[in-house]
């Protein structure tokens, strides 16, 4: 940082601001801000960052800067992006911010045209771009390809990984029917999957890993998509201002009449699953406007339906169905799902009371009489079987010696209802992995060359409360962030190998620590739950304190108490872990870790199920998952690990794309208010540090970020100079340019193809040529 030169020094809210270094002490800095001259203050001088000279400047590519630091890169950031320019290149990764409106012809048809089969760079940063590089990539390498996108909820995943699919499949397509399936499947998919939460109007509560397959003429052939991890909790209970799945209020909203009644539907008020957590709003039309100037004051309306105007359920609902047309549903299936999905409805509805007698059990209440036959007829099981499962628990006793006398015990209360909502949730679920299997016999293909796969996952959590869900977001998390580093950190370094040039091998911080912490065989934190499951009374308490004695000294791992994280919540330390994560450090609140992690269904509710008279019920059991085999390994068939399914789910997955070239896709949210043109500065840097992306700008500052192979250059610059120079060939030509410039021999390097330059030379060294005579 040079004297009289501006900096960018910390900013509470926007991230960094302007200023001058008016005094140095020992590791601290004085700031005087650019625009408020005379407020002085003290910055580490970790944080202060040199400017560019032109701070409004931007570059389509953020290592053509001369100060490659998470300032400029934010500052760069948000100049395009009160410029409408959305997506911008650190290198090959792409950074793309939701912009919260519809930027006029950005994904248009004639987008689509223009990006086939150019060179990242040659046209502005676009997904479109990362999307034809993959192909491109697949059809000269002769190998599969992924695209990684990340970000947190409402960054904008969804909607990219969509536009990449649309890219695909029109730009490279069979002009057959497949293309326009793998498109229309997420409207169905997002259907079932994704709901309304206070961070985006239409959350995807479970991970995808989306494939185009491709034959050995580099056409569409069909397409795969695999499922992660759906959050379960949502379909018995939502959080304030959130909502269950779309599906829900859909059919609700839009079903014919003549639906309606056979599945005796209601509006969502009347059903337990709907009607909690969820703000209420005004039914009619023309409120919605004020309902909308409402919204902004802290004090929601909470009068009417249960209705969101911010979303048109029965318009959706009629989309949905064109969309399940167009990928080939037909009526029967289509009301297969719905029948379900109602059953889980009345399921909800379902309440109990205590008997009063000394067995301490319940009973029905008396008006869910109706409820219950509702349910039992849309799922095809017996009421008297349907109540008595849900209010008695069958156990296999070894009492006496007589080993597997059954006995029934009563259930209480509180006991009844998780069986309810369990039952709810395992039916919900596995008739999610329907409609996703069911998707995928849309796109069927026999033989395929390579693929393109698109995962779209939920990225880095960190809430006010942290469970189960956020310990295997984050988990994964770790997992890809790991991916990342190897693949661009090891690439460069080969890069740099194979061009020959003599730079030091560059260092990274590896969180293999942190994911051996979580899944590691036997003391990793995943197996010690799996253990207290498989005790006869496991509790939360017990593991969380297996935890804290298996990793008294784990660098990684830390008892709440010893944290700042959790002042406001006081934990103890049978309530919770910290875990250090390459993003932050997060407290998770260990209650309900042990019910979390099984996927089992208690005995009775199990062979209720599979025994179901309808036999969409049925084969949803059969093909669930969970199928018999695991079952009878799992023992008495009481537990069935959730954590260690994903950990072989992902391990799966991260070998898949270790076997593919990748790309990197990093969403950015511009601020928590869901609006388009507002830039919050600070929100927008922290998850640029979270994604790793400052760690790549510390990596190419020290290194060689600009690269131009020969032919190129000569390319470029051959009008401006004299024939004598031009008859050389591009290697010596770029050689005796640079000469004739002396330039500084530290700026670039020679490879045995390109020019390599230090961060910003290349911009500096165009410059010149374009300005000199
Ligand atoms: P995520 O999947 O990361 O949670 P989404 O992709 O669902 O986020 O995006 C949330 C919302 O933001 C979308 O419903 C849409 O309204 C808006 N959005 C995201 N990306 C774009 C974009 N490129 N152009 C316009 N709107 C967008
Ligand atoms: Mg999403």
């Amino acid at each position: 940082m040079e004297d009289g030169k501006p900096v960018w020094a910390p900013h509470p809210a926007d991230g960094f601001q302007l200023g001058m270094i008016v005094d140095i002490g020992s590791d601290t800095l004085t700031i005087e801000p650019l625009n408020q001259k005379g407020k002085t203050f003290f910055a580490p001088m970790s944080q202060v960052f040199p400017a560019e000279d032109d701070v409004n400047k931007h570059v389509d590519d953020n290592c053509s800067l001369m100060y490659l630091n998470e300032a400029t890169l934010l500052n760069n950031v948000r100049v395009r992006y009160n410029k409408d320019h959305i997506y911008t290149y650190v290198a090959n990764i792409l950074i793309a911010v939701n912009p919260y409106c519809d930027i006029p012809k950005l994904y248009g048809p004639d987008a689509i045209k223009s990006y086939r089969g150019k060179s990242l760079g040659t046209l502005p940063p676009h997904v479109y771009a990362i999307a034809d590089k993959a192909y491109r990539d697949m059809k000269v390498l002769k190998m599969s390809q992924s695209i990684i996108v990340s970000g947190e909820s409402g960054a904008g995943k969804t909607e990219n990984t969509k536009f990449v699919l649309r890219y695909l499949t029109t730009t490279y397509g069979s002009g057959q029917d497949i293309d326009e399936r793998i498109v229309e499947a997420n409207p169905l998919l997002e259907a079932f999957g994704n709901a309304k939460t206070v961070r985006n109007n239409n959350s995807s509560r479970f991970g995808k890993f989306v494939e185009i397959h491709f034959n050995e003429k580099n056409a569409v052939v069909g397409g795969f998509v695999s499922h992660y991890l759906l959050e379960k909790s949502r379909i018995c209970m939502q959080s304030n201002d959130e909502r269950n799945y779309h599906i829900f209020y859909r059919l609700c909203a839009g079903a014919s009449e003549d639906i309606k009644k056979k599945l005796h539907l209601d509006s969502p008020d009347s059903f337990r699953y709907l009607n909690r957590g969820c703000t209420r709003y005004f039914a009619s039309k023309d409120s919605d406007k004020q309902i909308m100037q409402n919204r902004k004051s802290p004090e929601h309306v909470k009068v009417g339906a249960l209705k969101d105007p911010l979303l048109d359920d029965q318009g959706d609902f009629n989309r949905m169905c064109v969309a399940m047309k167009k990928i080939g549903l037909d009526d029967t299936e289509k009301l297969d799902l719905f029948r379900v999905v109602a059953g889980v409805l009345h399921l909800g509805n379902i309440d109990f009371e205590e008997t009063g007698s000394t067995s301490g059990g319940c009973v029905l209440k008396n008006q869910s009489g109706q409820t219950l036959e509702h349910c039992a007829d849309l799922l095809g099981l017996d009421q008297d079987d349907l109540r008595v499962s849900l209010t008695t628990r069958v156990m296999l006793t070894t009492a006496g010696g007589a080993k597997g006398t059954v006995i029934k015990v009563p259930l209480k209360v509180e006991q009844a209802n998780n069986a309810r909502d369990a039952l709810a949730k395992a039916v919900y679920s596995c008739l999610f992995d329907h409609v996703v299997k069911r998707v995928n016999q849309c796109f069927p293909f026999e033989t395929s060359s390579n693929f393109i796969g698109v995962l779209d996952i939920a990225g880095f959590e960190y809430f006010e409360h942290n469970s189960f869900e956020q310990f295997c977001i984050n988990y994964c998390n770790e997992k890809l962030q790991q991916f990342f580093n190897e693949r661009i950190l090891k690439e460069e370094q080969e890069l740099y190998q194979k061009e020959g040039l003599g730079v030091n091998e560059v260092h990274y911080i590896d969180n293999q620590d942190c994911i051996d912490l979580v899944e590691a065989k036997l003391v990793g934190i995943l197996d010690i739950l799996d253990e207290e499951n498989r005790l006869p009374q496991p509790s939360d308490q017990h593991f969380t304190l297996a935890v804290h004695n298996k990793h008294k000294d784990h660098f990684r791992l830390t008892v709440p108490r010893k944290s700042k994280l959790t002042i406001h919540r006081n934990l103890r330390d049978d309530e919770g872990f910290i875990v250090r994560h390459f993003a932050g450090a997060v407290c998770y609140e260990t209650t309900r870790f042990v019910e979390k992690n099984n996927d089992a269904l208690h005995m009775s509710l199990e062979s209720l199920v599979c025994e179901s008279k309808d036999k969409f019920v049925r084969q949803l059991f059969e093909n669930s998952n969970t199928t018999k085999d695991s079952k009878q390994k799992a023992g008495k068939l009481s537990f069935i690990s959730v954590g260690n399914k994903f950990k072989t789910q992902l391990n799966l997955l991260l070998e898949k794309l270790c076997s593919t070239g990748s790309s990197f896709i990093r969403c950015v949210k511009p601020n928590l208010k869901m609006v388009s043109h507002r830039f919050e500065g600070a929100l927008i840097l922290s998850q640029l540090q979270c994604s790793g992306m400052v760690s790549v700008l510390d990596l190419m500052q020290g290194g060689f970020p600009s690269r131009a192979p020969f032919h190129e250059l000569y390319n470029m610059y051959k009008q401006y100079l004299p024939d004598k120079l031009t008859r050389l060939n591009p290697r010596l030509f770029c050689k005796a340019l640079f000469k004739a410039l002396g330039l500084n021999d530290n700026d670039f390097k020679f490879g045995l193809t390109k020019v390599f330059f230090r961060p910003g030379k290349f911009a500096e060294f165009d410059q010149i040529m374009k300005s000199d005579p």
